[in-house]
């Protein structure tokens, strides 16, 4: 059998990581003109889906990647200025496609959540949060340090709603500041030099993806079939990274950093190079929630 990523890093981890379960899902989506998320793409407006992830994993139980829309973002963008962000952003969302109703109908209690790793905290990744009451939150700290005292238009311009954030919020919260990191050696051709082992045993990798926020994180995992990327917003498609082509150069205007977008970018095109046998999953590729999602609760 192949060796697999995961293990193929083993050296660095110690021991083989022990392997998750994998539920991709997609809790609402907006619409924009393609050109706009792919360079070269066409005029017509094209749906984009926000999708998460819920892992299970043999010790730690329910874990969650982001969350995707939920009613909560419709309250907290009824009014100025907030509706701008609406107005932009034009969303579709149904109450029982949010995050805790899907996995209520998936068989899992959402208040069995125990942990949701949150990959940057723009609106759409993090509007479900307040329905997973024992949820512990992990997040690179730089993320939340570059929104926490953002209101009215200035959160705005980060995507960012603070009321979609729980009263207990920081008291919930584990930060990655505190999770070892592990440096990937370079002979493996892992284009990061370093990644945040989550849970302490391998089983979830944190690497750095700045640009599109700051402080993006995406995760490596492996299930028993594959392993697999949940690169968050450093692609917007799967084509993006497969084709080379970055987003046109006007979506950078909600980004703290086009140069380091740039970089996160060819990072992920490079991985897919290198380990093409790896699922990378960005959270909005319309591709990826047909192939992965429809089954809702599907084991991958
Ligand atoms: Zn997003």
């Amino acid at each position: 059998m192949k060796l697999e990523l995961l293990d193929r890093l083993m050296p660095a981890l110690e021991k083989r990581p022990p392997r998750v379960k994998l539920r991709l899902f997609t809790s609402g989506s907006c619409r924009h003109p393609e050109w706009v998320t792919l360079r070269g793409g066409g005029l017509r407006p094209v749906t984009i889906p926000a999708m998460w992830a819920c892992i299970e994993h043999p010790s730690y139980g329910w874990i969650l990647f982001d969350t995707g829309y939920a009613a909560r973002f419709l309250e907290a963008t009824s009014r100025l200025p907030e509706k701008l962000y609406r107005m932009m952003t034009p969303v579709q969302f149904l109450s029982e496609e949010s995050a805790a109703e899907q996995l209520r109908r998936t068989g899992i209690d959402p208040a069995q959540v125990g942990k949701i790793v949150i990959s940057h905290f723009h609106a759409d990744h993090v509007a479900g949060l307040r329905d997973f009451p024992n949820a512990r939150f992990i997040y690179n700290p730089v993320a939340y340090e570059a929104v926490r005292e953002l209101t009215g238009l200035s959160a705005l311009r980060r995507a960012f709603l603070p009321e979609l954030l729980p009263e207990d919020f920081e008291s919930r919260s584990d930060t990655l500041a505190s999770a070892p990191v592990i440096t990937l050696p370079p002979e493996l051709g892992f284009p990061f030099p370093s990644a945040r082992d989550v849970l302490g045993d391998g089983s979830l990798l944190a690497v750095d993806l700045p640009g599109h926020a700051d402080g993006q994180i995406g995760l490596l995992l492996a299930t028993e079939l594959h392993t697999y990327f949940l690169c968050a917003d450093a692609a917007w498609s799967s084509r993006a990274y497969r084709e080379a082509r970055p987003p046109h150069p006007l979506a950078g205007v909600i980004m703290p950093s086009r140069s380091d977008y740039r970089e996160s970018f060819g990072r992920i095109i490079q991985f897919h190079r290198q380990f093409p046998e790896v699922r990378i999953i960005p959270s909005h590729c319309a591709e990826a929630s047909s192939r992965w999602t429809p089954g809702r609760g599907t084991l991958l």
